[in-house]
């Protein structure tokens, strides 16, 4: 068995946070990856699990000291993963990114080899609004904001490996375990 590099993007408010939970809750050959970003702290997120929140200033000579294995900027804030944890974790375990398109197909052109891309799409357009305003956890301009960058994210399914539809919360995460193990037992 190898280990993968299994990134999980899509929409905001799409259900990637919430499934990405439940796979590392269950299973320990898994390891999450936490980024970095300069966007302020949500309610009820804390510095290191979430994200950890770092000045532009950090974010910028971390940049020049090439300590991000992918970043780029959304909604005018800079997101991050740290390279340094993903390669030292890859040695022993998968890994789980929950990142954009544009840093998940990075990612795969960084390490072609061992990433695996997968694409989470709401059941409809009309349930995806619903969840992101559900959640509760941005403003009415910051919520539009995003609901413009869906089309994007969305079109970029095809360059994507895997595409799960994200209707029944168990499912999808039973499709993306089902996925992983087969990515995890291909022989390279
Ligand atoms: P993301 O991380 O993609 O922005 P979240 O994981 O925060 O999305 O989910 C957004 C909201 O949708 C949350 O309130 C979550 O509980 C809810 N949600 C996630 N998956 C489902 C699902 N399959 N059915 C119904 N609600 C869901
Ligand atoms: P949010 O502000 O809702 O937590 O995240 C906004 C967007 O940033 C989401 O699409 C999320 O997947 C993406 N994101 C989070 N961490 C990273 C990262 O390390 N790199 C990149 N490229 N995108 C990230």
């Amino acid at each position: 068995m190898r280990n993968v590099l299994v990134v999980i993007s899509g929409p905001s408010g799409v259900g990637k946070g919430t499934l990405a939970r439940m796979l590392l809750a269950e299973d320990d050959g898994l390891a999450g990856s936490v980024s970095c970003t300069t966007r302020a702290p949500r309610p009820g997120e804390a510095n290191g699990r979430e994200y950890f929140f770092i000045s532009e200033h950090e974010f910028r000579d971390r940049i020049a000291a090439n300590d991000f294995l992918e970043y780029d900027e959304h909604f005018g804030n800079f997101y991050g993963t740290p390279r340094s944890f993903v390669e030292r974790q890859l040695k022993r375990k998968s890994v789980l990114l929950e990142i954009d398109v544009v840093g998940g197909l990075n990612a795969k052109r960084l390490m072609p080899a061992c990433t695996v891309l997968i694409m989470v799409t709401p059941p409809s357009m009309q349930e995806l609004e619903r969840r992101l305003a559900g959640r509760g956890s941005e403003g009415e301009e910051a919520l539009h904001e995003r609901m413009r960058r869906v089309r994007y994210e969305l079109d970029q399914a095809p360059l994507y490996d895997y595409v799960v539809v994200n209707d029944d919360l168990q499912r999808a995460k039973r499709e993306i375990q089902d996925i992983i193990r087969k990515e995890k037992e291909k022989k390279i």
